[in-house]
Parts: C-alpha cells; sequence; structure tokens
C-alpha cells in the first residue's frame, strides 16, 4: 500500500486520482495484516485496489468527478466497495483488499475521453499528449501508469473496454446483472455495469469474482451471481482436450463483417486481424458473422441513454442531492442556478436530450423507436451466437486521440463508441484485451463479445491468447 502511495504521489501529473487518503488506506492495510496474520487471509486480502469516483465510499469522496458532488461524502458503502473491502460488522465478506483512493473520470460517466471531468483530463501514460480513454479513464491510467495493481470501472456504453484499450489493458464488462448498481451513482440504469481493470484476464478473473454477488438492494441483480470466474483460466476450450498445443480447439470465433468495415484504422484491423489468427493458431475456427444493425447502436445508445440519464440526474437538485447556489429568488430560480453552476456542458446537453426525446409529443418517434431497435440488435447478436460461441473484433475505430482533438464535435466523440454500444444495449458480456501498438507506440485493444453469463469462458480464451 505505501509503494503505491507513494507512486501516486510521483505520478500527479497523470491527474488519474480525485481523491487519496493515505492515512485511510494504511489503516485498512494495517486491518488486512491482522486478517493475513491471523491465518484467515483470502486470495485478494491486502492488495490494494483503485475505486472509479462513480462507486460511493466511506471515508474518501465521491463526487462522480462533477462539481454538483464536490465534497459530498457517502454515509455508506457501494455494494462493489464493501464485496471488495476490509471485511467488518457491516460486510462481513469483504474480500480485504485496501482502497487506494478514487479515480478520476468523465462526470457523471459521460464521454469517451475523460475530458469531461469537472477536474480535469486524464493523461495516457503511455504518451500524455493522448486521452486516457473515458469514461473510466482514471481507472486506466492508474493501472497503465502503476498507481493501482487494479482498478475498477463502469461501463455504459464502453467506458471500461475503450479506456482499457486506449491503456494497454484488460477489462470485461460483465453481462448486465452481475454486478450490483447498489452505491453506483447511476447515468442509465438498463445499461450500466462494473467491472474490472487490470493487467491480465487473470487478474481481471480475481477480482470479478470478489465483486460480484446477488444483492437484494439491487432489483436487477441476478440470483446466482457468485461464480469464480477464473474456474476455466488454464482450462482447453474442450474439457480435458488431449491436443495441449491446440488448447483453443473446438471455439468457434465470429468476426462481424460490419466491424471491419470502413471507418476502422488500417493498424487497427491488422493488429486485431493477427490476433485472430493467434486464435486460430491456439486451434480456434475463424468464422464471418453479421451484426447488421451496428451503425445504429449510435443513435439508439444516444437516445436511451440521455433519457434515462435526464431521469437518473434530477434527483441533483440542490435539496435532496448536490450543490446549491449561494443567491436565488425563490424555488424554482434555487433549481435552475443550482443546476446550471454544477453541471458541466455535457451533462447538460445530455440532460436537454433526454428529456426531449421522452416528451410528449416526441416519445413514439424516438424513445420508443429505440426500444425497438435496441431489441432488434439483441436478437441480432443471438443470431450470431447460433454460428459461433465468442465474438472478435476491435475495441474502438482507432488508438487514443491527442487531448483536445474531438472536444469541440460531441457528435464526432459519440461515434468512437460504435463497437461498444451495442453489448450493453443487448446486455452482453464483452472484455477489452491489448493486442498490440501503432506505430507511434499507441496501444490497441481487441474485443471479445459473449453470450450472457460466458464471462469465465471470455477470460478463458482471453488468458489462453495472453
Ligand atoms: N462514451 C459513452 C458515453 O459517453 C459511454 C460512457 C460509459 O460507458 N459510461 O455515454
Amino acid at each position: 500500500t505505501q509503494y503505491f502511495l507513494d507512486r501516486i504521489e510521483a505520478g500527479k501529473h497523470w491527474n488519474a486520482y480525485l481523491d487519496v487518503s493515505a492515512h485511510l488506506s494504511l489503516d485498512q492495510a494495517s486491518k488486512a495484516d491482522k486478517i493475513i496474520a491471523s491465518g484467515k487471509a483470502g486470495k485478494l486480502t491486502g492488495i490494494p485496489v483503485a475505486h472509479k469516483d462513480v462507486f460511493v465510499t466511506r471515508g474518501w469522496k465521491s463526487t462522480a468527478a462533477s462539481k454538483m458532488l464536490e465534497g459530498y461524502q457517502s454515509p455508506f458503502d457501494a455494494t462493489v466497495v464493501s464485496n471488495l473491502g476490509i471485511p467488518d460488522e457491516l460486510n462481513p465478506n469483504g474480500a480485504g483488499m485496501v482502497c487506494l483512493g478514487k479515480t478520476n473520470m468523465d462526470e457523471f460517466a459521460m464521454g469517451s475521453s475523460n475530458e469531461n471531468s469537472a477536474y480535469g483530463p486524464v493523461l495516457n501514460p503511455w504518451n500524455s499528449e493522448y486521452v486516457a480513454g473515458g469514461s473510466s479513464g482514471g481507472s486506466a491510467a492508474a493501472v497503465a501508469a502503476g498507481l493501482a495493481p487494479i482498478a475498477t470501472g463502469t461501463d455504459t456504453g464502453g467506458s471500461i473496454r475503450q479506456p482499457a484499450a486506449f491503456c494497454g489493458l484488460t477489462g470485461i464488462k460483465p453481462s448486465y446483472g452481475r454486478v450490483s448498481r447498489y452505491g453506483m451513482i447511476a447515468y442509465a440504469s438498463s445499461l450500466d455495469q462494473a467491472g474490472p481493470m487490470g493487467k491480465t484476464a487473470e487478474d481481471c478473473a480475481l477480482l470479478l469474482s470478489a465483486m460480484s454477488s446477488h444483492d437484494p438492494r439491487d432489483s436487477t441483480s441476478l440470483a446466482d451471481s457468485g461464480e469464480d470466474y477464473g474456474r476455466y483460466l488454464t482450462q482447453s476450450w474442450i474439457k480435458d482436450s488431449a491436443n495441449s498445443a491446440k488448447p483453443l480447439e473446438g471455439l468457434r470465433v465470429g468476426l462481424p463483417k460490419e466491424f471491419f468495415a470502413e471507418g476502422l484504422a488500417l493498424e487497427v484491423a491488422n493488429a486485431v486481424n493477427a490476433a485472430a489468427k493467434a486464435l486460430q493458431q491456439l486451434g480456434a475456427e475463424l468464422i464471418e458473422v453479421s451484426l447488421p444493425k451496428t451503425k445504429l447502436s449510435i443513435p439508439v445508445y444516444y437516445v436511451l441513454a440521455p433519457a434515462e440519464a435526464s431521469s437518473n440526474l434530477s434527483r441533483f437538485d440542490g435539496v435532496r442531492y448536490g450543490h446549491r447556489a449561494n443567491e436565488y429568488r425563490d424555488l424554482s430560480d434555487m433549481y435552475k442556478k443550482s443546476r446550471t453552476e454544477g453541471f458541466g456542458a455535457e451533462v447538460k446537453r445530455r440532460i436537454l436530450v433526454g428529456t426531449y426525446v421522452l416528451c410528449h409529443g416526441y416519445y413514439d418517434a424516438y424513445y420508443l423507436q429505440a426500444q425497438k431497435i435496441r431489441r432488434i440488435i439483441a436478437a441480432d447478436f443471438q443470431a450470431a451466437f447460433e454460428k459461433c460461441d465468442v465474438i472478435l473484433g476491435p475495441v474502438a475505430p482507432d488508438v487514443a486521440w491527442r487531448l483536445g482533438e474531438k472536444s469541440k464535435d460531441p457528435v464526432q466523440m459519440y461515434l468512437e463508441d460504435i463497437y461498444t454500444l451495442s453489448t450493453n444495449l443487448a446486455g452482453l458480456p464483452a472484455m477489452s484485451v491489448p493486442c498490440g501498438f501503432n506505430t507511434s507506440n499507441l496501444p490497441i485493444g481487441m474485443q471479445l463479445i459473449g453470450n450472457y453469463f460466458s464471462e469465465a469462458r471470455l477470460l478463458q480464451v482471453a488468458h489462453q491468447y495472453q
């Protein structure tokens, strides 16, 4: 813990952390030491972890990188935080990990570059002139720069996978419902899902196993969410297969033709194709599949996510939660000034879009239409999974971009999410796995998508590849 606290101090320029309290971390570390001394240590006891600032935590501030929640202290821990934390009366089953602090992010998890944080952008540790990706950019930079061994993130439309790809990490967004959303500051509740970001699939499997649980406080939490996601890691795809040189024999990898079409950078396409060849060498069979509605995932997501966000963010009114303006004439002036001052530009844009698509006259044309296409997108995946076991593609159309390069044009930024949004719309598990570098030495990530509840199998494929 002390080693990582020193690294965090020396690595402040990346802007990966929003709140660090060394005494709290060291206090947890000494509790972990006692658990170890008593012989009751689990696999993760005493290992430090960094939490995205979207998870509320006792002790550390919880702001979701917004001025709206500046200085906010939660009286309770998110389920993810307590599942991973030091056991106490409130959470006797905590994994015993030590919290290193809270990581920077796009405000309320809205963004793809971490430039929407009210506390400044995160710099990419591979090249500080480039973005770290978003919205879990702080978690990604923290792990990539060695300021944490592993971190938590959330993924509503790519926010674990894309920063992991931009920073050369492995990350997994589990099936919707695997990990409790209790205490996770809500963005778009039907899409939000938490997951681990680490160096390897093995690390992610360990963290995910401890993070996930059935939680009666989240009505969308799955009843059976308590697996060992690492159970297949070292096995071959076909159990007890004799061919040890081809551990992935029997695995059918689907390559969606829409993921390799126009708009994909050549260097990314080459790296992902090389990864496909590597899987083939391990025994997998490559099959072309089709996800015909891929392009529509952008308009569908950017109707549904803002719609849900506009509703979720109504609680930040300066009364129930959030910043309150100093001077105001009456109640409605107070709401108006508080929200004007507290929210950043992108958050305001999404609230406006969300209330617009939900309003009476437009509901059928936008919101309802988007919900219908969402169902078709989910059905397209099921058709693809008749032909293959996992889907392979890029995480993003290109590597990280230069800071500021896409900030002026929000639509330009939204288009970067083309390969990640559809899995959230369908609720499927998907992961990001490093698969090389471009000529400027920036990391490239490949994406593996599985059918519902196939996390352990996805991690197995990633592990065999790594
Ligand atoms: N980039 C997407 C957005 O801005 C996804 C963000 C996320 O997954 N939290 O909404």
